[in-house]
């Protein structure tokens, strides 16, 4: 049997075999943290070159909080009727948007919940709107849930529903909702989510239509480490199959550990006496270091401030990480469940990066430098 030691070495190799599941379980639970680090980062170097760490300067906008999916771990969505419920008009997201244009922004992040009340001429015509007010930012808009929820409204298949948002100037879909694509899991937090498969499907239908895409994984339901390295292969497989036709495939992968402080599921675990959910620091660095290692398709690693904080973030780009994310300026999902910190200006961000001994270089959605700031002092007070 195969010890940690010798499953790294090969991985230092320079021609280093892919991870298999079965290894990569082994080092994530049997090999120094230090040791772990120092491969994902001996990795990094080979599969994105230079000295540079990457970040977007960009916007969340949550257009509705109405949602019927409930799941459990959500602090954020309030149920159709509900008094605190909301939609956002066409002109309040293009004010936030204006304030981005405002800061040099490159794109927005636009994610909501299931609303069944919205018909889907409402998110056409807001993304025809706002493709032709906003001509320069990106719009990433939606997740593969609320594109099954807006294919149910619309009677319309997921692809022809994508396809016609694609017409209507959306630029990506983000990768929200897939937590653990693995079944099991996925019924015990948001069982009306549906299956991994459906994520899956629908994110490989994005990629098929030339849409910028991104992979998510957040972890510390209970499950074991074989669930997340589950997750990660499924998420590899359908890059080597995008790839393989060409499509574009993911161009990140972003981890994070559920927040519990806030919702039914926290305060459900706490009550049993659950002692393995969430995640700590050092298990969320084990887990980026594993991720940079399996994902050998998958070029960038995010490190993820908003729910670790900053100085976390900043040695998860000794671990594997290439990209600290970007400002967000407001996040409402995941904060509303226990984060406290929901944007980052850009001279905190272009710090941190320069205090790591990077070099911080200014991206858009789909990777491509938009400025490389070079080594010295950050030059924008934001
Ligand atoms: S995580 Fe998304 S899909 Fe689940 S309840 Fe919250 S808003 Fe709805």
């Amino acid at each position: 049997m195969t010890d940690w030691m010798t499953i790294l070495e090969a991985q230092l190799s320079t021609d280093p075999p892919i991870l298999t599941v079965e290894d990569a379980e082994k080092i994530y639970l049997q090999a120094p943290l230090s040791e772990l680090m120092y491969a994902a980062s001996e990795r990094r170097k080979r599969q994105v070159p230079g000295n540079i760490v990457t970040y977007m300067i960009d916007r969340n906008i949550n257009y509705t909080n109405i949602c019927t999916i409930n799941c459990n771990f959500c602090s954020f969505y309030r149920s159709p009727g509900h008094d605190e419920g909301y939609t956002q008009t066409l002109d309040q997201i293009s004010t936030r948007i204006h304030e981005l244009e405002e800061l040099g922004g490159s794109r927005i992040l636009m994610q909501g919940g299931v609303n069944p009340s919205l018909p889907f001429e409402w998110y056409t015509e807001l993304l025809s709107e706002l493709s032709m007010r906003h001509p320069s930012i990106a719009l990433d808009c939606f997740s593969p849930i609320e594109i099954e929820g807006i294919a149910e409204v619309s009677g319309l298949s997921t692809i022809e529903v994508l396809s016609r948002l694609r017409e209507s100037g959306m630029h990506g879909l983000p990768g929200g909702g897939a937590e653990m694509l693995v079944d099991s899991v996925r019924n015990g937090i948001s069982p009306k989510k549906g299956s991994s498969e459906n994520w899956i499907r629908v994110m490989g239908e994005a990629q098929s239509l030339g849409l910028t895409t991104s992979a998510t994984n957040v972890f510390g339901f209970g499950e074991n480490v074989r669930d997340r390295i589950e997750h990660m292969n499924k998420i590899r497989i359908l890059q080597e199959r995008s790839l393989s036709k060409d499509y574009p495939g993911f161009t990140s992968f972003i981890s994070w550990p559920v927040m519990l402080e806030n919702n039914a599921f926290g305060k459900l675990g706490s009550r049993r006496g659950a002692t393995n959910l969430g995640a700590g620091s050092v298990e969320y660095l084990r887990h980026v270091s594993v991720s940079r290692l399996f994902m050998n398709n998958i070029d960038h690693i995010q490190s993820s401030w908003p729910t670790m904080g900053l100085k976390v973030a900043q040695i998860a780009l000794t671990a594997g990480a290439d990209d600290i994310g970007s400002t967000m300026m407001e996040e409402n999902v995941v904060s509303a469940s226990g984060t406290t910190k929901t944007m980052a200006s850009i001279s905190e961000l272009e710090e941190s990066i320069l205090n790591c001994g990077f070099t911080p270089a200014r991206r858009d959605s789909d990777y491509n430098i938009l400025e490389n700031l070079g080594a010295g002092e950050p030059h924008l007070e934001v």
